[in-house]
């Protein structure tokens, strides 16, 4: 496990953190107009960070897939934006499908506008639920050598302001038990209507909106992996996507800690710096527990996901839900260590309005406990058909 970086990996941290920099200087602003901070995104990806984990024969810089999450980890360290981390993390999941799930033609066609900047978006929720997946409705219909896709996807992060994407949904005509397909589009393709942005309560410079598709072109290679079989893919990407909510959460508790930390040795009460009370000192231990969990979470989820370990899923969502939980209890410590400063409408009550969202995006919070607990399950069930002979043998 990465308890360390190499010092190559140090340096690419350093080199995103102080990218990452310059999108905390507008984040407020930002946040108001619910506008993207295109600025700092393009920086980032012309410095390469969308290149770090695809390998050199494809136009990339051959690293890991941690080491693109240390990069990350960087920039959310220092972007004091969560909205500018969840486009990251919508812009992930396209790169991640083309690259371990996409055919040459596939890679030849996306992977170097999604490493050049053009954002991505990984469409699943729709009306009828985004917890219950199974209830999926968008579907591609045959048509002659092509399909048409019909349906609407909801609440989907980077919409207003994506290029392309990767899209779940179905091919009824493969039959109801394995039809789930993951289908990779052009958003600005005839058929395809992204809706309006919508007013969020937080996480708001990063815009969500509905793509809606009325019978939509889809050729073969708009198709990702092999029809009716995108359930496994699907999972995969979820998992990885969870996995990373973990450095989002340690970077932006990390940013939260050192204001706090200035607040509370700078603050006097009863004739002492507030960081003198046990109280105090508690909230702050606790953000720091909070950090240090969730960034090992991450790089945890991410080792065993690449060693396809059986328990991978449920690291995964245990980062998850830490990071949901912990990211808003973080964010509550840092309202209340700076009494009403921190309830006032400015940058610090900003990260506790992002920080609900964190809950519900990506899967929420119960649904995360559900999945542990599913997982664990199917485990148990393993382990006792495979024991249970043996038990019997012994008695
Ligand atoms: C900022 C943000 C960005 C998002 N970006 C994307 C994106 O890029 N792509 C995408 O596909 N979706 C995206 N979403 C949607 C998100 O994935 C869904 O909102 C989420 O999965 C919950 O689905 P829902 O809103 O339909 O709520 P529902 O599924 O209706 O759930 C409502 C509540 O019921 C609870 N619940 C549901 N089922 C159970 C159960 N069996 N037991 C106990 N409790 C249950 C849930 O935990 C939740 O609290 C985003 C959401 C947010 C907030």
């Amino acid at each position: 496990m990465q308890f360390e970086f190499s010092t190559q990996q140090q340096m690419m941290f350093d080199r995103f953190a102080e990218l990452g920099r310059q999108a905390a200087a507008s984040a407020g602003q930002h946040d108001a107009a619910g506008s993207f901070d295109r600025g700092t995104w393009q920086r980032l990806a012309d410095a390469g960070l969308w290149r770090i984990p695809v390998p050199v024969a494809l136009g990339g810089l051959g690293g890991t897939w941690a080491d693109c999450a240390t990069a990350m980890e960087g920039v959310a360290t220092t972007a004091e934006d969560l909205g500018f981390l969840v486009t990251m993390l919508g812009h992930i999941g396209s790169l991640r499908i083309i690259l371990e799930d996409g055919t040459p033609a596939q890679q030849a066609r996306w992977l170097e506008p999604i490493m050049r900047g053009d954002v991505g978006v990984t469409a699943m929720t729709e009306a009828t639920g985004g917890s219950d997946l199974a209830r999926m409705r968008v579907a591609a219909t045959p048509d002659g050598s092509s399909w048409r896709l019909d349906g609407e996807k909801v609440h989907i992060t980077n919409a207003p302001i994506a290029a392309l994407g990767m899209i779940a949904g179905r091919i009824p005509s493969l039959g109801a038990k394995r039809d789930i397909t993951l289908f990779f589009v052009d958003l600005d393709q005839e058929g395809i209507t992204i809706g309006e942005t919508e007013d969020n309560l937080g996480i708001r410079t990063s815009p969500t909106a509905n793509i809606r598709f009325d019978g939509a072109r889809l050729d073969p290679i708009n198709i990702v992996g092999k029809p009716g079989d995108g359930l496994s893919a699907l999972y995969r990407i979820i998992a990885f996507e969870r996995a990373l909510y973990g450095i989002m959460a340690a970077g932006l508790i990390e940013n939260m800690i050192a204001k706090a930390m200035a607040r509370v040795e700078a603050r006097m009460a009863f004739n002492r710096p507030l960081a003198d009370y046990q109280y105090v000192q508690g909230r702050i231990s606790d953000m720091k527990i909070a950090s240090v969990v969730c960034r090992l979470l991450t790089y945890a989820g991410l080792e065993k996901l690449s060693a396809g370990s059986e328990d991978a899923s449920i690291v995964c969502s245990v980062g998850k839900f830490l990071a949901g939980e912990k990211l808003l209890e973080a964010a509550e410590h840092l309202v209340q260590l700076h009494g009403h400063l921190g309830y006032m409408n400015n940058d610090l009550s900003r990260h506790l309005r992002d920080a609900v969202g964190m809950r519900i995006a990506g899967g929420t919070s119960d649904i995360q406990r559900i999945n542990i607990f599913n997982q664990m399950r199917q485990q148990h069930a393993r382990r006792w058909a495979n024991d249970t002979p043996q038990t019997v043998a012994a008695e």
